[in-house]
């Protein structure tokens, strides 16, 4: 499966200069929620993320929302499980909303479409957690951390993505005079 390409395909993969929340410049960035709107790909990009984890032996897959809500759904479906996000909880981490349950000693996996410095699907992970389920792996769809995100369980993307980000004083984007375009 090209999973870059979904992302052309789709229009999620946007390729110029762009000013990335961090303050860096970049030539590219992905809007998973744009290739995430169309079902079809959406369960294509769910079953490719469930068969690594097929023999895991699975309750429940939890996403962190808004953005893995529909990648946990899709998952959770090609594995024949039940489907959970967690939310903000204001205070900088997550907590898992009454009405999905969660039983002491269900085994979960996490997932989030691009996993950069892994802070949310970790906080999904104690949300999970604190309510007596145990994470056994964590899936997404690109593993853009270079290879850092560490989670103490399994970790398998659907792909593995590098591309360069630049300090605004130093950038060869701003030199080449194309439009900074903010995301
Ligand atoms: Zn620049």
């Amino acid at each position: 499966m090209d999973v870059l390409q979904m992302y052309r395909e789709t229009g999620a993969l946007h390729e110029g200069h762009f000013l990335l929340r961090s303050g860096r410049h970049s030539p590219m960035f992905m809007q998973s929620v744009t290739l995430m709107q169309h079902p079809l790909y959406a369960d294509a990009i769910g079953e490719a993320i469930g068969r690594l984890f097929e023999d895991v032996g699975l309750d429940f897959v939890i996403g962190p929302a808004m953005g893995g809500v529909t990648l946990a759904f899709v998952v959770a479906r090609a594995l024949g499980v039940r489907a959970l996000f967690a939310e903000k909880d204001g205070q900088g981490g997550m907590y898992v909303r009454e009405g999905l349950l969660i039983r002491p000693g269900e085994r979960f996996l996490a997932v989030e479409d691009v996993i950069t410095t892994g802070g949310s699907v970790k906080r999904a992970i104690e949300a999970a957690e604190a309510k007596g389920a145990r994470c056994i792996g964590v899936g997404g769809i690109v593993d853009r951390s270079g290879g850092k995100a560490g989670f103490g369980v399994p970790f398998k993307t659907l792909t593995a993505l590098e591309f360069p980000t630049y300090d605004p004083g130093d950038c060869p984007l701003c030199r080449q005079g194309i439009p900074l375009l903010e995301i």
